[in-house]
């Protein structure tokens, strides 16, 4: 693999040139303990040589465009004055553009087949505790309930799992826990990474997992907070060898403790972003129906790991290759169809998935059964038929569409469980979505488009919920 390398100039003058760097963007989402708390999240430029924050405020990029380009080879300006220093953590930049000389590097969005992760276990220089023995860490990718493998093949209708996945013993950072932190108590992720992969780089071989594999991602699991957050995403790095994009996350115990969580951060690892609610607001954690979003909330709990991951809304497992058009219904203006929808959760289906609704602005709605039922979603809020409103321009694509106004604070009311005699209008484009019945393993749905409305309807006038 070609080597990445920053071009120009950082050194202490300032530079007369416009200024700019090249390496493989990458994102990194921060989720605190508490769903109340706000996401944060971090870009990053990754070089062989190091990995640069960047504040990408000042580019106004759209969601759309910064996600064309992750994981991808990039340029990045900066301003002809900012001076780069060499341990400069946080880089203010002017745009970004996708660096055309590089390409053929960046993964697809579609995750398919065996991903095995391996867990790095790292105590901070002044801890000594360690949160959970070995087992404890291999035992999580099981393929048994609870179990990580056996958590990504249910989500994924067996279309990914995590065979071949290991964990390694503790080993001990070079510095102390505080070191790691700046004034405003935030965590230097790629110290953290660097430091930790170092200390177990004898122990493992990340290009070759033992079965003739490399790994996929690395979960980092240590034993002490490091600031607000659980941390997942991606990081472009050469390690034993081989130049990619790896997924990866830093863990608290608490995170340790919760494997919803790490079931989220997985999912950053994937690709996934946050799933939402409708009410607005700045956090993304208010939906208890995708472990996207709230990741504990209304979760199975385990003795052992916590509170579980639930369910990823169909548009996400849409987007990742989990499901497709094949397995789905696809409405249209002159739809008038009653469809049997199977809940989300059952692990193979004579009938649709899901129905999609394609709108007139590019965005769509995906509609999908859910059932209080297996060793995930038996302590969802309720049977229900739930709907999300799909927008890749949004920081959190999936909003589940709620009936009431104002929209609930936290989407575990019945607003948002469209139940049998009730009817979703959708102000869009003027779909409607009736549920007319309950059927063994979901919903019979009747799903009319704006010209297959039937004349009632319109001699009647609409009617509320
Ligand atoms: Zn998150």
């Amino acid at each position: 693999m070609k080597s990445l390398i920053l071009t120009a100039l950082f050194l202490m003058a300032p530079s007369v040139f416009s200024q700019h760097l090249e390496g493989v963007l990458t994102q990194v989402y921060g989720d605190p303990q508490a769903d109340s708390q706000d996401a944060r999240i971090n870009y990053y430029l990754n070089s062989n040589d190091r990995s640069w924050r960047l504040d990408i405020s000042q580019t106004k990029l759209s969601q759309q465009s910064i996600r064309s380009l992750l994981n991808q080879p990039v340029q990045v300006i900066i301003d002809d004055d900012q001076q780069i220093y060499s341990d400069q953590s946080l880089i203010s930049v002017l745009s970004i553009e996708p660096d055309l000389s590089r390409s053929g590097l960046a993964p697809k969005a579609v995750i398919l087949g065996t991903k095995p992760w391996v867990s790095v276990l790292c105590k901070f220089k002044d801890r000594s505790n360690e949160t959970e023995p070995l087992n404890y860490f291999q035992n999580m990718y099981a393929n048994l309930p609870a179990g990580l493998d056996h958590y990504w093949r249910e989500v994924s209708y067996d279309q990914i799992n995590v065979v071949g996945s290991n964990a390694y013993d503790w080993v001990t950072l070079p510095k102390n826990r505080d070191e790691y932190l700046d004034v405003n108590n935030d965590p230097d992720l790629s110290q953290m990474f660097d430091d930790c992969i170092a200390a177990v780089d004898a122990l493992v071989d990340f290009s070759d997992n033992g079965f003739g594999q490399a790994y996929e991602g690395i979960n980092m699991m240590f034993n002490d907070t490091f600031g607000c957050c659980a941390w997942g995403g991606g990081r472009y790095e050469t390690l034993d060898g081989l130049s990619k994009l790896w997924r990866v996350t830093w863990n608290p115990p608490w995170a340790i403790h919760k494997q919803g969580t790490i079931a989220h951060e997985m999912g950053h690892g994937f690709g996934l972003p946050h799933a939402n609610n409708s009410d607005g607001d700045s956090n993304p954690y208010d939906s208890p129906w995708d472990v996207m979003s709230s990741s504990g909330g209304y979760s199975v709990n385990d003795p052992v790991y916590g509170l579980l991951g639930k369910h990823i809304n169909m548009s996400y497992k849409y987007n990742l290759g989990w499901v497709t058009d094949a397995v789905g219904y696809i409405a249209n203006p002159s739809s008038q169809q009653i469809v049997t929808l199977e809940y989300t959760a059952k692990a193979s289906s004579p009938h649709p998935r899901f129905i999609r609704i394609p709108l007139n602005d590019g965005t769509n709605y995906f509609v999908e059964a859910r059932k209080k039922v297996g060793n995930y979603e038996a302590n969802l809020p309720g049977n229900a038929v739930i709907v999300h409103h799909v927008d890749w321009n949004r920081n959190e694509p999936a909003w589940v569409v709620d009936g009431d106004n104002p929209p609930a604070n936290y989407a575990d009311t019945e607003g948002v469980m469209w139940k049998v005699g009730e009817t979703f209008y959708d102000a869009r484009d003027g779909y409607q979505v009736s549920v007319l019945a309950v059927t063994t393993d979901g919903f019979q749905i009747q799903i009319n488009g704006p010209y297959g409305l039937p004349d009632l309807i319109f001699a009647d006038g609409f009617e509320s919920p």
